[in-house]
């Protein structure tokens, strides 16, 4: 991996692997030099071993503790001099609990920011550090400090969009709560600083984020502020380098929180903001109430956040919406719209017969919904209670089930709040629209989900994997395309270093017809499929595929880059169908609300009435949910591909939320799933450490017993190496650089030293 400078100079020790091999022992012996011992709980320690018997190891720990140890629990550990070093591939040695190390070190010096090679590590520090503003702004700008920093990136990133007029990306992985929105908002802010302060086009796109965190996020077990949805922002720049424009792209956001609720976690922002922050006068107009009354918001027994105050961040939202110039009329049906499925919540049902159906109950819920939606109380509660079926020319009218009424009920309100969301979305990009004066020239910042693994994974973990799928191979092409480049463009012998490739889990995903997406589609259409159904076909159809595994039941598992992920079943074809009844669509088109009117699904309905709701196949004309986020993800692949990417892996460093706590195990996984020790693997395959041939000569060239005739740099490396005996296959000698397998300065750096 290229980097700029190599420190591994300064090691001590003569590592030839990683491991705690028989020749290095005796020298860990000798020098009293540190190594890690595992601990039985798998924790790290620090100690130096004493003596060697078979395959026993005598430790004394830091603690003054002499252990014995199996020789396979002991690993090398860096020389204090890579304490806490800012390139984890500058580590002499860069085994797990040294990477874990070298970070917590930093960590607990509120150093949050390292680098992995070309990856930008980015801690959550759970608390405000020092290092943003406009000072910290002038100093990267004006190259005063190079330590990493978001900063450090984004302006690399836009110095090689102004001067390389190439596009650039920027992207942020990381599981939820490791601070990718805010890592985002980092760059967002550092490059409208450089386009010159908080006012116009600057100020909008920062006020964005706010428009879209009240609509798109909600507090979650693992977030109080957890984006529900993916966000690409494509920022424009003028010739002159300054903001012109942007242009934002939502992902998958997450539907089902309208309706359903776990416990302790809230729906989307905006509900409470709006319960808490209206006006009277608002309030009346929408016959709007306290969130505790609403029962999508009451269920799980939390309306409030600790240390947020939602009147106030209502008051923040309504400015948000006057800078991108939204009119007080749209901002007023907005929230009509919200009330209404606040609303619609509310509604319930009874018994009407003795055969499980059920009729609407007349209250104020009804009507205020109603009145909201602009239709009359009939027309809703005939949609909610009743199925129309076309039989011939007669249509016939049944009754609907309580399970099928609610399912109604819920399908409209997140009918309704997606295609809010997406109206606002495309408010937002009308208000920033990229100008004339734009060249063409952007920086796209990628904030999305991470990799999820949970006891229950359901379709929506299954879209979020497959899209860190896609994001991993994309990350390992551009690696491998640089590793590459370098060598290559040094002249040096390109014995390709290995490098996972995850196509074949990309084609258990993708292929067509025999993959997980097609199949899933193929069932969704088939009006008698179950999860069963489902389960069984995948597992008869993709059981040759190495990364899939049928498993029990309605399960299956795909082996995925960041490991192995059980997925059930259940839901899988409700969610991808995704359906709204055909008689809610022509309810919904025929209300007098002008922002139900403006939703695309609005337009162009076919006036005769299909009999393709409640429960059975997908419509046809409609793309499936897992399709189109499918489609989604190859426009943003291919978008990606024509840019210059810049990876930032952010780590939560505790599930608490709080400061100051470094949890090794998570901290590990993580570092595991986001691919940083796979670069560092790579890393080590290869030849990490890199030298110019002055500076190597210079440092090591006096070593020479036989006096060089020739001056010349190269000669003077060659010679060395020679004289030292190092093995040809442990370095290769390019046109401007020395290039060293992991660990083969150390026996120089030792020379050097006692000499
Ligand atoms: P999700 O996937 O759930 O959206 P996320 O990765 O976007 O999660 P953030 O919302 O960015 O996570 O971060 C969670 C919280 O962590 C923030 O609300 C903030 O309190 C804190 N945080 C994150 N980054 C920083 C930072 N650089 N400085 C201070 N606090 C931070
Ligand atoms: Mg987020």
């Amino acid at each position: 991996v290229p980097t700029a400078n190599d420190s591994s100079t300064d090691c001590e020790a003569p590592p030839q692997s990683e491991e705690l091999e028989d020749d290095n022992v005796a020298y860990f012996i000798k020098k009293k030099l540190h190594v890690w011992c595992r601990q039985p709980r798998g924790k790290w320690e620090l100690g130096t071993i004493q003596s060697t018997s078979g395959e026993e190891a005598s430790v004394s720990l830091s603690n003054g503790n002499v252990l014995k140890v199996a020789r396979s629990d002991l690993l090398p550990a860096n020389p204090d001099i890579l304490e806490g070093i800012e390139d984890l591939i500058q580590l002499s040695y860069l085994n797990e609990p040294s990477v874990l190390h070298n970070l917590q070190y930093r960590y607990a010096q509120d150093m949050i920011y390292s680098k992995a090679g070309p990856i930008l590590i980015a801690f959550n520090p759970f608390k405000n550090v020092e290092v943003y503003g406009n000072d910290y702004v002038l100093a990267y700008r004006q190259k005063l400090t190079d330590s990493p920093h978001v900063y450090a990136l984004t302006d690399a990133a836009y110095n090689e969009m102004m001067t390389g007029e190439v596009n650039q990306s920027i992207i942020i992985s990381g599981e939820s709560g490791a601070g990718k929105t805010e890592t985002a908002k980092i760059a967002m802010q550092y490059l409208a600083a450089l386009g010159g302060g908080c006012s116009g086009i600057e100020n909008e796109i920062l006020q964005t984020n706010f428009i879209l965190e009240a609509f798109g996020n909600a507090k979650t077990s693992r977030n109080d502020n957890s984006s529900r949805f993916g966000k690409l922002i494509e920022i424009h720049f003028s010739t002159m380098g300054k903001i012109c424009g942007a242009k934002v792209q939502t992902f998958l956001l997450e539907k089902s929180r309208v309706v359903q609720l776990a416990l302790g976690e809230r729906s989307y922002h905006i509900f409470y903001q709006l319960c808490a922050g209206s006006s009277s006068k608002l309030k009346e107009r929408l016959n709007l109430r306290a969130a505790s009354e609403y029962k999508y918001l009451n269920q799980s027994d939390c309306t409030t956040i600790d240390g947020v105050d939602d009147a106030k961040k209502f008051k923040r939202l309504m400015k948000a919406l006057d800078v991108i110039q939204m009119g007080k009329e749209d901002q007023e049906l907005v929230f009509k719209m919200l009330a209404a499925i606040l609303w619609l919540g509310n509604i319930s049902f009874q018994d009407s017969d003795n055969e499980n159906h059920i009729e609407v109950v007349n209250d104020e819920a009804v009507t205020n919904a109603a009145v909201l939606m602009g239709c009359s109380s009939q027309e809703l509660m005939a949609v909610l209670s009743t199925h129309k079926i076309q039989a011939g020319k007669d249509t016939i009218t049944k009754k609907l089930t309580l399970r099928q009424a609610i399912d109604a009920r819920d399908a409209i309100a997140k009918f309704i709040y997606a295609s809010l969301f997406d109206w606002l979305v495309e408010q937002v990009n009308k208000s920033l629209q990229v100008g004339k004066r734009c060249t063409g020239r952007s920086i796209t910042i990628l904030d999305i989900y991470g990799f999820e693994s949970f006891q229950n994974n359901s379709f929506e973990q299954f879209c979020i994997n497959y899209a860190n799928e896609r994001l991993q191979q994309h990350f390992n092409r551009h690696l491998f395309k640089l590793e590459q480049e370098d060598y290559e463009l040094d002249g040096i012998d390109w014995t390709r270093v290995e490098f996972e490739d995850n196509q074949v889990c990309l084609d258990l995903f993708e292929k067509k017809p025999l993959g997980l997406f097609s199949l899933l589609d193929e069932e969704s259409n088939f009006p008698k499929a179950s999860d069963l159904t489902l389960a069984n076909k995948l597992k008869q159809h993709l059981h040759s595929n190495p990364c899939f595994k049928g498993e029990r039941g309605r399960a299956f598992s795909v082996s995925h880059y960041a490991g192995e992920v059980l997925y059930d079943t259940s839901g899988f074809l409700e969610k991808n169908r995704d359906p709204l009844p055909s008689d809610s669509i022509q309810l919904l088109s025929s209300c007098s609300c002008e922002l139900l009117q403006l939703f695309p699904e609005m337009l162009n309905q076919p006036q005769k009435q299909s009999n393709s709701s409640h429960g059975g196949a997908l419509d046809s004309k409609k793309q499936s949910v897992g399709t189109k986020f499918k489609g989604q993800l190859f426009k943003l692949m291919h978008q990606l591909e024509s840019t210059t990417p810049h990876f930032i892996r952010c780590i939560k460093p505790n599930t608490k939320q709080l400061p100051g706590i470094y949890e090794q195990d998570l901290v590990l996984q993580q570092l595991k799933c986001c691919g940083v020790l796979e670069v560092v693997r790579i890393s080590r395959a290869g030849y990490p450490t890199r030298m110019t041939h002055q500076e190597f000569s210079r440092r090591y060239g006096f070593l020479l017993v036989e006096a060089n005739t020739s001056q010349d740099p190269l000669s003077i490396s060659v010679a060395v190496l020679q004289q030292f005996n190092i093995p040809p296959e442990m370095y290769q000698v390019g046109f401007t650089k020395l290039y060293l397998r992991t660990g083969q300065i150390g026996a120089l750096e030792d020379r050097r030293k006692y000499l």
